[in-house]
């Protein structure tokens, strides 16, 4: 009998309450599943717990063959295998953590049609007994699951991803459907490109999450900053904060846990106890803290999340976007509350340009954090930025973000940027912004004038404004690329800096870091 649309709705409806006990499919997914029951290409791009896995499940369940899911996370096959066999579908993997015998029996129970689905690492895939096996055996279709992995300009590029090409040219007949919750403009054209996916259909979803405020705050003392923000927002609230480095997650947690709230570290030094034992407090306790560093989250599914603090800066949007999504899935209002400062910048430039990584990935990583220090030193919505980044145009102002709510003034600051850029160039590319300030403000301090800076022209040409107005313009500086930094914190002007010095262009800053210590205290309350 011929299907209608109308039809394959049914069946999978019918698929999705019989196996996993769901009502209703979430939005898009309908549509999705209907796609590609029918055979046709798709590119699914949805956030972080959007319901990606039911687009190809269900569809593998309801076409003749195995659905074949291309995984690059090894770690979390077999919880993902096992999982589906509570299900009763009949599901398996191939990775290299199989011995011979169990890659046999999976081999001949794929080509006895007797699996549902079968997850495959990419280098496995690639093997020409995997594909010469998969071409003798009844396939439903390929899902290739975090598809940003093909592409150099995405986060985690994977070598083999990139090969995926060879689906398409040996399997033409057999859909693909390729998913991921990260893909910018470049992203998602590399896809498409190695997938041979141009024409296929596109569900691209909302990458909003509009009951998440975002907020970013100049780096004054985060600790007793996070205290604050906690005390006057989130008290008993469960939360995350993430932080850098194993020792400031120890630090951050103890010193919480002094002042009365129900704090517990988490990192990769820890032993596998003391994880699980803190991971099962966060999910089954009310109201407790996670300080945590990006060991944490992943395949945490918490809905009542409040809150999640980044005490550090991430290293990319993408990793921003994701630790921030963790906050209120549950629909209601949370907040992404983060603090950054002059040495985060410095701090984490210099690890990106002392890596042994290649030069055209570490092109790539640069880009990816200058957009992140642009969405920083934000003075237009916040929302809007993150959103554009992810490909996504709007032109209104959230309403729910610290500057729609708080609209910073902006200023020309085009001069002082001059003074600040001579004076790293005048004292020769090589002092860090503390004696940057003194030689600004005029300070002879022994090292100033050690070094003769007190006699340069520069010196006291900054004294109009303080100390903490010129540490927030050499950070907008060095975030906005004037400035790089080199060894021992050292800064110097940039190429980038010429135009401006020039007066060639000029530069609108936030008032806010610009603005007097009391001042900005005042207008906070
Ligand atoms: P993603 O892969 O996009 O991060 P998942 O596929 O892991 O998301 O789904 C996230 C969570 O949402 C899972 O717990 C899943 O069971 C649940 N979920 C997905 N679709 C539905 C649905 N239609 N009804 C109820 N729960 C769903
Ligand atoms: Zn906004």
């Amino acid at each position: 009998a011929v299907q209608t649309p109308a039809d394959t709705d049914a069946r999978a409806l019918e698929t999705l309450s019989r196996v996993w006990g769901y009502a209703a499919f979430r939005d898009v997914q309908a549509d999705i599943v209907r796609t590609v029951v029918e055979g046709q290409n798709a590119l699914v791009l949805m956030p972080t717990g959007g319901g990606k896995s039911l687009c190809y499940q269900v569809p593998s369940l309801l076409r003749p063959g195995t659905g074949i899911v291309v995984s690059p996370l090894i770690a979390l096959m077999k919880d993902q295998v096992d999982a589906l066999r509570q299900f009763g579908v009949r599901a398996a993997f191939l990775n290299s953590s199989l011995d011979l015998q169990s890659v046999r029996e999976v081999e001949a129970a794929l080509l006895a049609g007797e699996l549902d689905m079968l997850y495959v690492a990419p280098e496995r895939l690639l093997l020409p007994r995997t594909l010469d096996l998969l071409e003798r055996a009844p396939v439903a279709l390929f899902a290739i699951d975090e598809a940003h992995c093909v592409s150099q300009w995405g986060h985690d590029f994977r070598p083999e991803y990139g090969q995926l090409g060879v689906l398409p040219r040996r399997f033409p007949d057999i859909p693909r459907v390729a998913l991921t919750a990260t893909a910018d403009d470049r992203t998602r054209a590399d896809i498409l490109r190695v997938l041979e996916l141009r024409g296929a259909a596109q569900f691209i979803s909302s990458f909003d999450r509009p009951n998440i405020q975002y907020r970013v705050a100049n780096k004054e003392g985060p600790k007793t900053q996070l205290l604050d923000f906690i005390h006057a927002e989130h008290r008993g609230d469960a939360g995350i904060v993430y932080c850098l480095s194993r020792k400031s997650v120890e630090g951050t947690a103890q010193w919480l846990a002094t002042q009365g709230i129900d704090a517990v570290p988490y990192h990769a030094g820890l032993s596998p106890r003391e994880r699980s034992h803190a991971q099962e407090r966060f999910l089954n306790d009310e109201g407790v803290v996670v300080v945590a560093t990006v060991a944490f989250g992943m395949g945490i599914d918490k809905p009542n999340v409040r809150f999640v603090a980044h005490l550090d800066l991430p290293k990319s949007m993408e990793g921003y976007y994701q630790e921030t999504g963790r906050a209120g899935r549950d629909g209601l209002p949370s907040t992404a509350w983060m603090v950054y400062g002059l040495a985060d910048v410095v701090n984490v430039k210099r690890m990106l340009s002392q890596s042994d990584a290649p030069e055209d990935v570490k092109r790539v990583e640069a880009a990816k954090l200058d957009a992140l220090l642009t969405y920083c030193e934000a003075a237009t919505c916040r929302r809007n930025l993150l959103l554009a980044y992810f490909g996504e145009e709007r032109s209104e102002p959230c309403g729910n973000c610290d500057i729609c709510l708080n609209p910073p003034r902006v200023r020309d600051a085009t001069r002082e940027a001059q003074m600040a850029l001579s004076a790293a160039i005048r004292t020769g590319n090589r002092f860090g912004a503390a004696h940057l300030t003194d030689v600004l403000l005029g300070q002879p301090t022994e090292k100033v004038v050690g070094m003769g800076h007190h006699l340069l022209p520069t010196f006291g040409v900054g004294k109009g404004h303080d100390e903490k107005m010129w540490r927030g313009l050499i950070r907008q500086l060095v975030s906005l690329g004037h400035l790089s930094a080199g060894e021992h914190h050292g800064l110097s002007a940039t190429g980038k800096s010429r135009a401006l010095l020039k007066g060639e262009t000029t530069l609108m800053l936030r008032e806010d870091s610009l603005l007097p210590r009391e001042r900005v205290k005042k207008r906070d309350r």
